[in-house]
């Protein structure tokens, strides 16, 4: 008989991959037609932690694949500090496609707009809604906004616990592409401010789970 765990971790799979078909056929943005690869998200799909990041970069656009540039690089390196390998979380982002600027030497990375976000939200919630993680961690401003709303401001308001989707608990800090263009001491700053939050990540998921509540006992029918 094959375990249950194995079971939900393959429907989760089947689901997750009817999800990147989907959104692989998506065109309600116009960068739908421009991007090179759709990148949906990876990682493990029963994970108890998934991070979320703002939209493809160049060289996720030419891979398919999340947070492999030089900013993910630093994310593998933040993720280990706190005792994750990258397989063992799930990583994506709020659009699904590279958003992009027309540029003298090619296109160049933008944030997306809030209606490619909005386009694209029904997969991340469908994300969010298979993997169920314990917590969320959005990194940097706009995906911040997604969730909590454009007054979100990520100097003064990260670092602390929000209610995210499906009232999983959200900690936001600062994109680690924003980390690598800081310098002297602006970026000993803000590494503290990171570190201090992948901490608050850690210590949120080593709280014990609850214990579920014992199904009452099988009521005799009395008649
Ligand atoms: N930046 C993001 O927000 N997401 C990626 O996947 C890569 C860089």
């Amino acid at each position: 008989m094959v375990p249950a765990v194995l079971e939900e971790r393959a429907r989760r799979e089947r689901l997750l991959a009817q999800g990147a078909g989907l959104a692989a056929a998506c065109r309600k943005c116009e960068i739908g037609a421009q991007r090179r690869n759709n990148v949906y998200g990876e990682g493990d799909p029963c994970a108890s932690l998934m991070v979320i990041g703002e939209g493809p970069g160049e060289t996720e656009d030419l891979l398919g694949r999340p947070f492999v540039g030089r900013a993910g690089q630093l994310l593998d390196k933040m993720l280990a500090a706190i005792g994750f390998a990258r397989e063992e979380i799930y990583i994506c982002n709020t659009v699904k496609c590279r958003p992009t600027l027309p540029g003298p030497r090619g296109p160049k990375n933008r944030a997306p707009d809030v209606a490619e976000m909005a386009n694209c939200r029904p997969f991340l919630d469908e994300q969010i809604d298979i993997i169920r993680p314990r917590v969320i961690m959005a990194l940097g401003a706009p995906a911040a906004k997604s969730f909590l709303g454009r007054d979100f401001a990520i100097t003064k308001m990260r670092g602390r616990w929000y209610e995210g989707p499906a009232g999983i608990p959200l900690m936001v800090t600062f994109h680690p592409a924003y980390v690598l263009r800081q310098t002297g001491g602006e970026l000993t700053a803000v590494k503290r401010m990171v570190w201090a939050d992948l901490q608050a990540v850690r210590a949120k998921l080593d709280e014990p789970l609850p214990v579920p509540e014992p199904a009452p006992p099988e009521q005799a029918s009395l008649f």
